[in-house]
């Protein structure tokens, strides 16, 4: 005996933008990355896990990251922001949010745009990271970075912009024969 399932696959996309400054901690995709500047921010400024959430949130159309965490609330003040992609994850399998359904992540793809420093020596703890907070393998998480060639403001060192694509599937037994 098997289970026919119905799947259906959303897709949502996700942009976030911080300001670097001298003497700040850089964290990215759940990381801390080594560096002279790090993000200005309410939360500990993981600018990547920001666009990840609202990938996330977007393909279930649940809103965005500013929605269910508000940078006015105290609650979230230096918050680790892997709680906020936990916490993601787990409103998109909530039944009651979903019209009905659970949604579980098929895959996500984050693209960091950062002049400094070099995050290949990273990226593969980036992808661990992620992957062991959100539940899924890390075959599911791809993660890249850019430079912008020293132009804009990316380019002169003052701020970084992620930008992320997340997809989620819900499946639900029909019949088995
Ligand atoms: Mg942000």
């Amino acid at each position: 005996m098997s289970w026919i399932y119905s799947s259906s696959v959303r897709v949502g996309n996700g942009y976030d933008v911080h300001v670097l400054e001298e003497g700040l901690p850089m964290w990215l995709c759940g990381v801390r990355i080594p560096s002279a500047k790090g993000f200005v921010a309410h939360s500990d400024g993981d600018v990547a896990i920001h666009a990840l959430c609202d990938a996330i949130l977007g393909a279930a159309a649940l809103g965005d990251i500013g929605k269910f965490f508000p940078d006015s609330d105290p609650e979230y003040k230096g918050i680790d922001s892997k709680k906020l992609l936990s916490k993601v994850t787990a409103l998109i399998n909530d039944k009651e949010l979903n019209g009905g359904k659970r949604y579980r992540i098929g895959n996500v793809d984050i693209t960091i745009a950062l002049q400094e420093p070099k995050l290949r020596p990273h990226i593969e703890t980036m992808r661990e990271t992620l992957a062991s907070v959100m539940g899924i393998g890390k075959d599911q998480v791809s993660v890249k970075a850019t430079t912008t060639e020293r132009l804009g403001f990316v380019g002169r060192g003052e701020g970084c912009e992620v930008w992320a694509t997340a997809t989620i599937i819900s499946k639900r037994p029909l019949f088995h024969k």
